[in-house]
């Protein structure tokens, strides 16, 4: 399982931007980014100008820490992306937004990406109605993902199912709070996907 080995919220502080990867903390004034709205390290607040590369590098690592994943998987994506029909790019961030650790986190049934993936790992989660334990497993268009019986009364789910109510849930998925389960109603579209990356400036990089 991929894993930050890093403070978290320096990461974000990184990259100026709030990436959510510390579940509850992020929405409040704890914040990392809210309480020291630059980046970390004396060198970082005296690097003023920033290269072509150096852009292009850091939506690279944005993308990949809000995903979550390790530097050789985001090389992966990127050259399955670049197989398939379509804008690379748009590709690329379709192939990690169905991820089924970002699928389970944007259904509102763990508080952050890193959440969604312990419980998946831990064997409490099923799509269509078969265990799947690996958390970049790839959803489909139609899958039905749920929490197995014998994991709705676990504390994080109990929680995250009260909170639920307040979530903006994604067109492109249909939530059955009541029984924990929600469905792929389609793929997302760009418009869709939230991250807050330049997917272009990441093929750019690698083009090079
Ligand atoms: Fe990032 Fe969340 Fe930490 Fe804020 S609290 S800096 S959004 S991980």
């Amino acid at each position: 399982m991929a894993r930050l080995k890093d403070a978290v919220c320096k990461l974000c502080r990184r990259e100026k931007e709030k990436l959510f990867l510390k579940g509850l903390r992020c929405f409040t004034d704890k914040c990392g980014v809210t309480k020291k709205p630059y980046a970390p390290g004396q060198k970082a607040k005296m690097r003023l100008v920033e290269s072509e590369y150096s852009t292009q590098l850091r939506e690279k690592q944005k993308a990949k820490r809000y995903y979550g994943v390790l530097e050789s998987q985001f090389l992966n994506y990127y050259k399955k992306a670049k197989r398939k029909q379509g804008i690379t790019g748009e590709v690329l961030l379709q192939l990690l937004e169905t991820r089924l650790d970002n699928v389970f986190y944007l259904m509102g049934f763990a508080t952050s990406r890193a959440q969604s993936r312990q419980l998946i790992c831990h064997g409490h989660i099923q799509v269509n109605g078969k265990k799947v334990d690996i958390p970049s497993y790839q959803v489909k268009e139609g899958q039905e993902i749920l929490v197995a019986e014998k994991s709705k009364e676990l504390p994080y789910i109990v929680e995250a199912k009260e909170s639920a109510g307040s979530l903006s849930i994604p067109e492109w998925l249909e939530i059955d709070f009541k029984n924990l389960k929600g469905k792929v109603i389609r793929i997302p579209e760009r418009a869709d996907i939230k991250a807050p990356v330049n997917e272009q400036m990441i093929v750019e990089l690698y083009s090079k």
